[in-house]
């Protein structure tokens, strides 16, 4: 059960069924257009369209709002629906299209065109523009505008026939060129687009526009409350004003704005990102720098991090930048909590245990995750030959290097405590092997273990490491806030260190066995990993989901 306050819309919604506004009923919708992957800001629209129906026991439908067809395509359609279950909601068989709603869309057109409410204007979409005034100046009306019901059913329907070209007429509202609501000054209604419609096909050669379709279709379907973002109050009156040649009394839907998610270093326009994918500039639209659901799932974030995000930053009316750190707090937190503890070593060099026997391997047990008691163990093998980090050793070290360093001691973890005797340089000086003895006394879970050294390191056993690729991500731009840069082409912004692929990495077996897709890992003292889609037994392939710590933060 929920013990978080109302947020302003829950208690809109709170007071209209109190009111027994509607019969009582809730029914809100998520409205996707199928012209894209969702991003995490509709994960914000999805959390408050499905969550508000949940806890006050309404039904939330799905629709795909698919009034263009330039632009859309079912591939979007199956993103959609998956990326949705992922983040745990489910629209049961409430599943809508807007195209759905054609007949009924045309059959209302034509009525407000028998009762002089609608027109036919062969003018360009330029010249309509211009005609439309400033707010403070009335705009001019159209020489088409007093066309005859009977002339404009006429031009309407031959307009749906396909006999004109696209752009050379619109239909559109009769209201009022000197409104003060710009949205009023006799809006579009429809356009010509032959392009052939993903679910229609060539029915159709007349499209809705936004505003004449999204309210009818909320009424359509029952919708109660339509929720949206705030871009869309000043389209709210007319809203309305569709909504009311359909409605009465007894039922009518009503829209309520909240602020958008914009997070910071990326952007979150699905043109901009159709861009990125279309020019090769990212690995598609999953690939893991994507501010999309699908690149954080192949990422490694969870849903349910993701979903504290988001009521973590809540709803309000107004528009914000959010910090993605709040979000990779959020991925920290829950990794932590389910993670599988296991070693690897990005940046390997070889230690070598001189007083351990060369045939000897010892299986050392290594908790799964030491926040969950239940999650077990599994076993590491340790041999003579080891790999630590090249970073993790420093023949010349400062003061408060707590790490390996000749005479030094440190913890192998999980191991032995173990003591620098020398090293093996290259001729340019690169170190090739490190030399240590290990104290048999001090085996992790023995008395000898509570000897106090100050570093602990992480190791895999040269012998039975397996060898893998890791990818680094970084902030795909390096901006703060790519959109504000308007005289900037935003992919000029993009950080070109936004992915580092490592490969030689040497992970234990135990990770390698257990490198199935959706598994979560902590590279102990690395980061949290998770195996890419391209990853298989022969070639493992892991994504950083994000380091232990935040570098960006000092
Ligand atoms: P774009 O303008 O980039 O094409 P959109 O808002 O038109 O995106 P839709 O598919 O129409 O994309 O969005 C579906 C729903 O998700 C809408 O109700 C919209 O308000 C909401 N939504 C989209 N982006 C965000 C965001 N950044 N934050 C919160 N809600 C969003
Ligand atoms: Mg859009
Ligand atoms: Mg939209």
């Amino acid at each position: 059960a929920e013990t978080r306050g109302l947020n302003f819309v829950e208690q809109i919604v709170a007071d209209d069924l109190r009111e027994g506004k509607n019969g009582g009923r809730l029914n809100t919708r998520f409205p996707p257009e199928p012209n894209g992957y969702l991003h995490i800001g509709h994960a914000k629209a999805i959390c408050m369209d499905f969550g508000v129906a949940e806890r006050f026991g309404g039904t939330c439908n799905l629709r795909f709002d698919d009034t263009n067809p330039v632009k859309e395509d079912v591939e979007y359609v199956d993103a959609i629906r998956e990326d949705i279950h992922w983040l745990g909601f489910d629209w049961g068989d409430r599943e809508y299209y807007a195209s759905d709603y054609f007949p009924q869309l045309f059959d209302l057109a034509c009525r407000m065109i028998k009762e002089g409410k609608a027109y036919v204007d062969d003018q360009t979409s330029e010249e309509i523009a211009r005609q439309k005034g400033t707010p403070t100046e009335p705009g001019q009306e159209s020489p088409y505008r007093s066309r005859t019901p009977e002339e404009n059913l006429d031009l309407f329907m031959r307009m749906n026939a396909g006999e004109f070209d696209e752009g050379a007429r619109v239909l559109r509202a009769k209201i009022d060129m000197a409104s003060p609501n710009m949205h009023f000054r006799d809006p579009i209604m429809y356009r010509i687009i032959k392009t052939p419609h993903h679910r229609t096909g060539d029915k159709w050669k007349v499209y809705p526009m936004y505003d004449f379709a999204h309210g009818q279709s909320d009424y359509f379907e029952g919708v109660t409350h339509s929720i949206c973002t705030l871009e869309f109050v000043v389209h709210r009156p007319l809203y309305e004003y569709f909504v009311k040649e359909l409605a009465d009394e007894s039922y009518c839907p009503r829209q309520i704005e909240f602020n958008r998610l914009n997070l910071t270093y990326t952007v979150m326009s699905k043109r901009k990102l159709l861009q990125l994918v279309q020019e090769g500039l990212v690995d598609g639209w999953d690939d893991p720098r994507m501010p999309t659901i699908s690149g954080m799932r192949r990422r490694g974030y969870t849903p349910r991090s993701i979903r504290n995000f988001i009521d973590k930053i809540g709803y309000t009316k107004y528009e914000a930048l959010n910090s993605v750190s709040l979000l990779e707090h959020a991925v920290r937190d829950d990794l932590n909590a389910i993670a599988t503890r296991g070693m690897a070593v990005i940046n390997p060099v070889k230690l070598i245990v001189t007083n351990y026997p060369d045939d000897q391997v010892e299986m050392l047990s290594m908790d799964n995750n030491p926040e969950q008691p239940d999650a077990g163990t599994h076993t590491m093998p340790f041999s003579r030959e080891l790999y630590i980090e090249r970073d993790d050793f420093m023949e010349n070290p400062p003061k408060k290097f707590f790490r390996l360093a000749p005479d030094q001691e440190v913890r192998l973890k999980g191991g032995y405590i173990v003591k620098c005797t020398g090293v093996k340089k290259a001729d340019d000086g690169t170190i090739e092997e490190i030399y240590c003895t290990y104290d048999p006394d001090t085996r992790s879970g023995l008395p000898g273990s509570m000897r106090k050294v100050k570093g602990t390191l992480h190791w895999v056993s040269a012998r039975h490491a397996v060898d893998a690729t890791v990818k680094l991500y970084d902030r795909l731009f390096s901006v703060e806030n790519p959109a504000a840069e308007t005289d900037r082409d935003f992919r000029e912004l993009l950080n070109p260190d936004s992915l580092v692929t490592v490969e030689g990495v040497k992970v234990e077996p135990f990770l390698a066995e257990n490198a199935r897709q959706g598994e979560h890992f902590q590279f102990q003292r690395i980061g949290y990993f998770t195996p890419d889609c391209s990853s298989t037994p022969d070639n493992l392939v892991f994504n950083r989901t994000i380091a232990l710590k935040d570098s960006w933060e000092k």
